[in-house]
């Protein structure tokens, strides 16, 4: 596209320039990434990771996270369509891997009201278990 920025566009920067430091990669998971750390990884491809939580909520409980660092949901742009739709690929796939035949749940948690508590966009994947609705 190029040329002036659209409404949305402008938005974000201003979402952005307003959020507190360490609320923006890079977190603990670029460290997963390039290996600075140790995670137990179940996938890896050029685009993403998923390795188990370190405190699992559940009996089988796994993160999808982009290698580009997405620091939320809600800053998410349209380019990154094709992306977020891997992740979502990835995690049913894993989850097949991990034996969930009868069902798990998909989570993202944004920001404050979400309790997000990394700002590395991630997928939560949980299952092994009953869960119940509404979510706390
Ligand atoms: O969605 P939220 O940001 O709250 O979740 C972050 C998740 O990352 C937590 O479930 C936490 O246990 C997990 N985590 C991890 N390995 C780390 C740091 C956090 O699996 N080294």
């Amino acid at each position: 596209a190029g040329g002036q920025d659209g409404e949305v566009q402008k938005a974000q920067r201003a979402a952005e320039a307003s959020e507190e430091p360490g609320q923006r990669p890079p977190t603990i998971f670029s460290k997963i990434i390039d290996r600075t750390i140790r995670a137990d990884i179940l996938y890896e491809d050029d685009k993403c990771l998923a390795f188990r939580d370190v405190a699992p909520q559940a009996p089988v409980h796994f993160l999808v996270i982009p290698k580009h660092p997405i620091p939320r949901l809600s800053r998410v742009a349209a380019g990154d369509a094709e992306l977020l739709g891997h992740l979502l690929v990835v995690a049913s796939q894993t989850a097949k891997v991990e034996g969930l035949v009868d069902g798990y749940r998909v989570v993202i948690n944004d920001g404050k009201r979400g309790s997000q508590s990394v700002y590395h966009l991630h997928l939560h994947v949980l299952g092994g278990r009953q869960m119940g609705w509404p979510p706390g």
